[in-house]
């Protein structure tokens, strides 16, 4: 899709940021076209329309961008998955492995009913850990995860079974 490009070209990447060593890939540049930033989210929403997706779940804080618009287009509900102790009412918790150290994801209670059919999105996929912690706490709520969108695949440390669309990723629910 010639739409990719221009989306992989806004992507700006700034050289030790947060700590040295790290190529920060910075989406920020692409939410600043509109053209480029409606590419994006159109072709998640080609993919997604009709699929019989009731629920996204975004992960905090840039799933919390692309997921809601993405969300109103193909008529599903929005679930923001998010780091401990943000969440007012009871939660679900799943801990995952980092480079250095742990985190955490929570999610309400209810928030997803058993046998909905759920898309979870980022804007990135590195080792795919936060993802799989994603399809974990959606999973235990007895939803099914058909797929997860990112916007960007770190090519350095590619999760298995993914689907490169150029700058635009979408790995199905194998990892
Ligand atoms: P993973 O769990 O190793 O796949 O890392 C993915 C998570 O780290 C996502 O939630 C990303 O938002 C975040 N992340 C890691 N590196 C970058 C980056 O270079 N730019 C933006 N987000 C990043």
């Amino acid at each position: 899709d010639p739409r990719t490009q221009g989306i992989a070209s806004t992507i700006r990447v700034v050289p030790n940021f947060p700590k040295p060593g790290i190529m920060f890939q910075d989406i920020t540049t692409l939410l600043v076209n509109p053209k480029v930033f409606k590419d994006t989210i159109d072709l998640f929403v080609e993919r997604y329309t009709g699929k019989g997706i009731s629920a996204v779940a975004g992960v905090e804080a840039r799933g919390f961008i692309f997921g809601p618009p993405i969300a109103l287009a193909i008529g599903a509900k929005f679930i923001p998955l998010r780091k401990p102790n943000k969440l007012p009412g009871e939660v679900m918790s799943e801990e995952y492995v980092l480079e250095y150290g742990a985190d955490c994801l929570q999610m309400h209670v209810g928030a997803v009913q058993p046998g909905e059919r759920a898309l979870v999105v980022d804007d990135l996929v590195a080792t795919g850990g936060t993802l799989c912690a994603a399809i974990a706490l959606l999973e235990r709520a007895g939803a099914e995860v058909v797929e997860c969108a990112c916007v960007i695949e770190l090519p350095e440390l590619k999760v298995s079974s993914s689907d490169l669309l150029d700058g635009c990723m979408l790995i199905p629910n194998s990892i």
